[in-house]
């Protein structure tokens, strides 16, 4: 079967034409037809040798996956459904703005962790996507919006907050971000990718030591006893182990802050008390906060907090000198904001226990 080139990193690309007994000059040159210029065509490459191109016509092909529907909301977010097999879909989502354009990226089909407030969770479990069909959405996404007026691709920013938890798919997450971060493919800096994961403590280690970026945490609450039953992947890895590991990976981490999500979910973590028990909880971690307005999705009993509650919170933070940010609601017209994302999952877990929603 025909390799698909969008699986392989430029390590693994090397690998595979030595293996064809080609020169590792070949294979940076066919990176840069595939990712720095979104060729998919052999025969288009033409500073390439013609038996090579014959050859790579024979055993390779360059395939993202197959876009099912296209979402255009008001303001000008793109949503994709992209067909992954097997009656799986996910969703990649394209945000303009002004001086950037951020992917925000999927990296499973489902995911097991089930967040009491998240629609992608509360789906379930099918599969860890693979390399070319992670990074084939930023591939896709530049070829399908186009070349800005400059000539330059419109993805500046990538963001790893689609469905699926990136660090339980870490090794092909990871290869996907070696490309995102290659010369010769995307050339994005460490700063402009960013991960989000709700603390896999072990993994945020992993990361730090393999491809450190810039880091999101999903914290979404202030103690154990709250954050175990919305982020219930918290039993696994509480708060205490979840802070240090954060410190460790400041370490090595291309910026000096690490970026706290907290989804506002009315009454149940929105209090000022809870702002104030945050300031304990982080006072180690140089960090920023970005509070999520909670975008709802059907079979959901958890409402947004009102603009008010969420100033009065964030006034707490800043006023101990953290710089806190509203996150701007984006396509939730299309259902493409934070935790919408649904797609199409079969779901493989037998979930016998699924957390009943909390309100406390
Ligand atoms: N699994 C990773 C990345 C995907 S979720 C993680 O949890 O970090 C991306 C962000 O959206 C996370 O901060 C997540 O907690 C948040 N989110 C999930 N459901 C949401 C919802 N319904 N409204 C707002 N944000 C939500
Ligand atoms: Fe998974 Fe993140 Fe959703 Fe939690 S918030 S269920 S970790 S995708």
């Amino acid at each position: 079967m025909a390799e698909n080139l969008l699986n392989f990193d430029a390590q693994r690309l090397t690998e595979w034409f030595a293996e064809m007994g080609e020169k590792p000059f070949r294979a940076r040159q066919v990176l840069r037809w595939v990712h720095k210029s979104g060729e998919a065509d052999f025969d288009a490459m033409s500073d390439l040798a013609l038996l090579l191109r014959g050859k790579l016509k024979l055993q390779a092909c360059v395939q993202a996956p197959k876009v099912v529907r296209e979402e255009v909301s008001a303001d000008g977010t793109r949503k994709w459904l992209l067909d992954v097999g097997t009656g799986n879909a996910v969703e990649t989502v394209f945000i303009p703005e002004i001086d950037r354009g951020t992917l925000c990226v999927s990296t499973q089909a489902g995911c097991a962790l089930d967040c009491a407030f998240c629609s992608t969770g509360k789906q379930g479990f099918n599969r860890n996507l693979s390399t070319a069909e992670i990074i084939g959405q930023l591939w896709w996404a530049n070829r399908e919006i186009g070349r800005n007026a400059d000539g330059n691709w419109p993805v500046t920013n990538v963001v790893m907050m689609g469905m699926g938890e990136p660090l339980l798919n870490f090794d092909n997450t990871v290869s996907a971000l070696h490309l995102m971060l290659d010369d010769n493919a995307y050339g994005l800096s460490r700063r402009r990718v960013t991960v989000s994961t709700s603390g896999i403590v072990p993994a945020m280690d992993r990361l730090r030591d393999e491809c450190p970026v810039a880091l999101a945490v999903s914290l979404h609450a202030p103690n154990d006893t709250l954050r175990d039953m919305l982020v219930p992947v918290n039993r696994k890895y509480p708060l205490r182990e979840l802070m240090a590991a954060c410190q460790r990976y400041l370490e090595k981490a291309p910026r000096d802050f690490v970026t706290f999500e907290y989804v506002m979910l009315e009454g149940v973590n929105d209090s000022e008390k809870n702002a104030r028990e945050l300031l304990a909880l982080v006072s180690n971690v140089p960090c920023k906060f970005n509070l999520i307005p909670f975008n709802p999705f059907p079979q959901t009993s958890f409402k947004r907090s009102s603009s008010d509650t969420v100033h009065r919170f964030r006034d707490v933070l800043m006023q101990a000198g953290i710089v806190t940010t509203t996150r701007k609601v984006r396509g939730d017209d299309i259902a493409a904001a934070c935790g919408q994302l649904a797609g199409q999952v079969q779901d493989k877990t037998r979930r016998v226990h699924r957390l009943a929603e909390v309100r406390v």
